[in-house]
């Protein structure tokens, strides 16, 4: 964690819950959010149970008393048209979304996303006014096969072609080795921040040091109470993606006190 940037920590609660769980996971994250220290918080529902934690934290009055953000879990690239079953980034700001998970290991494995796709909804994300947490990671088997700097290489510079070096400095990425995805296989704080400090370089390229030095970068993968003041100690680790730890409000709030 730097003194340079506030951390953030985001839930990614994935297809769980109902609304009524979402409304008291909301609520209980937001009344201990305060005690969690210098840290942003942030919550991505379902999409259909967004507008129900967008009034649980009071969005709908246009500020979050709590101080706790809403986010999406993913996003179509065009404002709007024949896309059965999709969500426009605008409908995401307009129910008072903030941010939106993009390129999540099981979007790309599970629904076919490429670094283009990524890329594309990057921008239509950007435009829209929210600021895009971009998920990169290797494999298993590519981290065995010493691909790991390749892979993660490939998918930064691939994500983010093109982008402004002024939206680039809004927005937050999020390093999630694919193995430790909901495995228990947490990364070694060493490992995390090898790649922590790749993206960072990487961040770098695509616009300059000074950008890439404010650029938040999280770590997923396996983030629970135990084991996120660690990561949270690394220099370049300014925040975690947490996906089952999530939805537990004492073990979130724990992770972002770590975190703040
Ligand atoms: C995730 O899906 O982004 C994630 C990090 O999941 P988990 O924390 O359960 O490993």
């Amino acid at each position: 964690m730097s003194t340079r940037r506030k951390s953030i920590v985001a839930g990614n609660w994935k297809m769980n819950l109902d609304a009524a769980k979402a409304r008291s996971l909301t609520e209980a994250i937001a009344a201990g959010a305060k005690q969690t220290g210098s840290v942003d918080l942030v919550l991505c529902p379902p999409a259909l149970y967004a507008t129900t934690v967008a009034a649980a934290l009071g969005l709908a009055a246009g500020v979050a008393p709590s101080g706790v953000a809403l986010g999406g879990q993913n996003a179509h690239d065009k404002e709007s048209g024949a896309f059965t079953g999709e969500v426009a980034p605008g409908m995401l700001r307009d129910i008072g979304s903030r941010y939106c998970i993009l390129g999540h290991s099981e979007r790309r494995t599970l629904f076919g996303e490429t670094d283009a796709t990524v890329n594309a909804k990057v921008k239509a994300v950007l435009a829209a006014g929210l600021t895009p947490i971009v998920c990169v990671g290797e494999s298993l088997a590519e981290r065995e096969s010493g691909r790991t700097e390749a892979v993660v290489t490939e998918q930064v510079l691939g994500s983010l072609a093109g982008i402004p070096a002024d939206d680039l400095a809004t927005i937050v990425v999020a390093y999630e080795p694919v193995w430790a995805i909901g495995t228990g296989k947490v990364a070694t704080p060493q490992q995390a921040q090898d790649v922590h400090a790749l993206v960072r370089a990487l961040l770098g390229r695509l616009s300059s040091p000074t950008v890439a030095d404010t650029i938040r970068i999280q770590y997923g993968g396996s983030v629970k109470p135990d084991n996120a003041a660690e990561l949270a100690a690394c220099p370049d680790i300014d925040g975690a993606l947490v996906g089952g730890a999530s939805l537990k409000a004492d073990d979130f709030l724990a992770i972002a006190k770590a975190f703040g």
